[in-house]
């Protein structure tokens, strides 16, 4: 007999149907990002969570990171957490600029040891992540009574515990936030995952003089554009960060030279041809 560690097969076949046709009507009505899907997954979900709101976002990674930084978690800070736990949790205070300090499990439940929280808090110290371990919860009651104590906040890392309970709370319902994860191999699993191959969104080269160049390929007839043409650290709304031109001398050499050639899943081989043709003419 083989007994494999998970079947996802076996889970999405009996509702591949529904799956479907739940896909044909996302792309049919062209609800790519966010959109009315998105909205009723959030309500529903929360009223699952027995929250009274819930936001989607990229990842169980992401939720953890976005709660921390919501909160006002940043450099110089720490947040308790447990060591034994994916690395995402320790990873979403580091994106904060914070520092994870860890505490140990309890050899009971797996979970964080409540009763060595205190010993693990000092001034720098803004939050706890408790995470629900396997899918069964942290001791809730004393982590936030300890939270209330000290002033700190409590963002549940419920990515393994869609559905669990705590004296009949839902996961993710008692901290100031929880955050779950959609990951395929999770308790409520979504397709997919994607992060390293060019799709060539952009065709951009790189020009000496560039408005030369353009000028020339639009005499030819040839389109192009500049993706960017000022870099952010030059634009009004971020000139308060203190960057001056200069600071970034690569980013500001391509923000310069950068052209955008025609690019779309229509073009034909004559007109790629003829692109190629004005661009070595113009060179
Ligand atoms: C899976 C997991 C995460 C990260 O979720 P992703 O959606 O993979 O980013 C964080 N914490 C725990 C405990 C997890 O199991």
């Amino acid at each position: 007999m083989k007994v494999p560690f998970m079947n996802l097969r076996a889970l999405h076949e009996p509702i591949n149907d529904d799956i479907q046709d739940a896909i044909k009507e996302v792309i049919d009505r062209c609800a790519f990002a966010g959109g009315p899907f998105v909205e009723t997954f959030e309500r529903q979900f929360a009223a699952f969570c027995q929250c009274k709101y819930s936001v989607g976002v990229g990842s169980g990674t992401e939720a953890l990171w976005m709660a921390l930084l919501a909160l006002g978690v940043g450099a110089g800070d720490e947040v308790i957490t447990v060591p034994n736990t994916f690395i995402a949790t320790a990873e979403a205070i580091s994106f904060c600029g914070a520092t994870p300090v860890f505490v140990d499990i309890d050899e009971h439940s797996y979970t964080i040891d409540s009763g060595l929280i205190e010993g693990a808090i000092t001034s720098r110290t803004r939050a706890i992540i408790p995470v629900h371990l396997f899918g069964q919860m942290a001791d809730m009651d004393s982590i936030m009574a300890i939270a209330k104590k000290h002033g700190l906040f409590v963002v549940e890392d419920a990515c393994q515990a869609h559905g669990a309970e705590y004296k009949q709370r839902a996961a993710g319902s008692i901290g100031d936030v929880g955050c779950f994860s959609f990951y395929p191999g999770k308790n409520l699993g979504a397709f997919g995952e994607a992060h390293n191959q060019h799709v060539y969104h952009i065709y951009s080269v790189r020009v000496p003089n560039r408005s030369k160049f353009m000028a020339i390929l639009e005499r030819g007839g040839v389109s192009c554009g500049i993706h960017y043409p000022f870099p952010v650290h030059t634009q009004k709304a971020y000139v308060g960060l203190g960057k001056v031109q200069g600071s970034f001398p690569v980013a500001e050499k391509c923000a310069r030279e950068f052209v955008s050639l025609p690019m779309c899943p229509k073009l034909s081989v004559e007109q790629v041809e003829y692109v190629s043709h004005q661009v070595r003419g113009a060179l």
